[in-house]
């Protein structure tokens, strides 16, 4: 039963609130079954509407960002699951620093361009990984040499544990980065509202030169088609890619999902793909690399549901 106290919650996204919606369409593998619950957050206003919904509805909440980095069981989420779409992105200048104000909905590829554009320099490796700033920070994206913690000043924060949460600002060392993880990796305890991005300066045609040689290298490297990227992290010293193809896993296909013959530490979903075929595969491929080389490989992707 609820009470007339939790109506506006529920009325604040009225008809934009679904049921059963499959996640399968708001990830980058085009997996995952459906959520009891659905919303997408516009804004900042939105975001904290939903925290409110979740706590009314009294089920567990699942951001989801690019869901470049998720692989969603085929039995889906039993909750809310709110999809990020708040995007205002402000640019500033503190004691002649450039400063990026980003909601934590905003794509991280566009705002490494427009940075590129205005000549700002420290975010041009996000040209093209997917996903968002809120699921950048949460993992401590990086490519080329370039990562998050590098260039985060500060999060906005919403604890989810507490109902009356006010939203708090924590430097970046309150993050606790290390290769590709964070303190709130997997914890699912506060929701990111959004960052505070410290760059630097450079000439804006340099800055595009550099763009076009990683959009080059990524092509030349990595395989298209609905894939959540490196699977694995890389082991210290080693890459995770190198061994897979090095114990003769590459094309390997557990239903429709395949090692990738060309990038050996990207599974493709091939179109008919299930997350029991994807999660298959990694077991198999993570035996076989320990058979072979005593390594066990840590997964990257995060696995959500059962
Ligand atoms: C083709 C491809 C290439 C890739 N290349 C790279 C690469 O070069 N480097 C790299 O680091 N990664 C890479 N990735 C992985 C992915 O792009 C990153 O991990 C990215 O940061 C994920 O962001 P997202 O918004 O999609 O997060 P999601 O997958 O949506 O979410 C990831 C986790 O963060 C949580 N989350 C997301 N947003 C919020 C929020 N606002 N508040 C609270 N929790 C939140 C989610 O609940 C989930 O637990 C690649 C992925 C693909 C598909």
């Amino acid at each position: 039963m609820i009470d007339a106290a939790e109506v506006p919650a529920l009325a604040y996204f009225g008809d934009r609130l679904q049921r059963g919606a499959p996640l399968a369409r708001y990830t980058a593998v085009r997996l995952g079954g459906p959520a009891d619950y659905l919303v997408t957050a516009r804004s900042r206003a939105d975001l904290r509407a939903a925290v409110a919904l979740a706590r009314v509805l009294a089920v567990p909440m699942l951001v989801l960002g690019g869901g470049a980095n998720v692989l969603v069981s085929d039995a889906g989420f039993r909750g809310l699951a709110v999809i990020n779409r708040a995007q205002n992105v402000h640019f500033d200048t503190i004691q002649g620093q450039p400063i990026v104000h980003a909601e934590s909905g905003a794509s991280l590829s566009t705002l490494a361009r427009r940075c590129i554009e205005r000549g700002l320099s420290g975010l041009t490796w996000g040209v093209n990984v997917p996903g968002t700033v809120g699921g950048a920070v949460i993992n401590n994206a990086g490519a080329h040499g370039g990562d998050m913690a590098a260039i985060v000043r500060a999060v906005e924060v919403l604890p989810l544990a507490d109902p009356d949460g006010a939203p708090e600002t924590w430097p970046v060392e309150a993050m606790t980065y290390a290769y590709r993880a964070s303190r709130l990796k997997g914890a699912r305890t506060h929701l990111v509202l959004g960052a505070t991005l410290a760059l630097g300066r450079d000439d804006p045609e340099a800055l595009r030169a550099q763009a076009r040689d990683f959009v080059e290298k990524r092509k030349a490297t990595q395989p298209p088609g609905a894939s959540l990227g490196s699977i694995f992290k890389n082991p210290p010293g080693d890459y995770a890619g190198r061994l897979i193809d090095a114990a003769g896993l590459k094309g390997l296909r557990v239903g429709d999902v395949e090692v990738s013959p060309v990038h050996a530490n990207f599974f493709i979903n091939r179109g008919g793909g299930k997350t029991a075929d994807y999660v298959a595969l990694i077991e198999k491929v993570r035996a076989a690399v320990f058979e072979a080389f005593g390594v066990t490989l840590e997964l990257e992707v995060e696995v959500i549901g059962p």
